[in-house]
């Protein structure tokens, strides 16, 4: 399928991109780490957005 086919190619594109892009790498992990920490903190509960930014940009701050 072409939508498969696109996002394959993002995908692969933005892999490739990340390992060449500091700035991308940061921002990718960084991503990563809320998700995993909220994941682990908030159990299953339903996480609003604003918490997600007020954590990302502590997290911002203290690097
Ligand atoms: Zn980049």
């Amino acid at each position: 399928m072409l939508d498969n086919e696109a996002s394959q190619d993002e995908e692969e594109y933005l892999n490739s991109h990340i390992d060449s892009c500091i700035v991308c790498f940061e921002e990718y992990n960084l991503e990563k780490e809320i998700r995993e920490l909220l994941r682990s903190k908030v159990n299953k509960h339903q996480v609003p957005g604003e918490l997600v930014t007020s954590i990302r940009n502590k997290i911002i701050e203290s690097v």
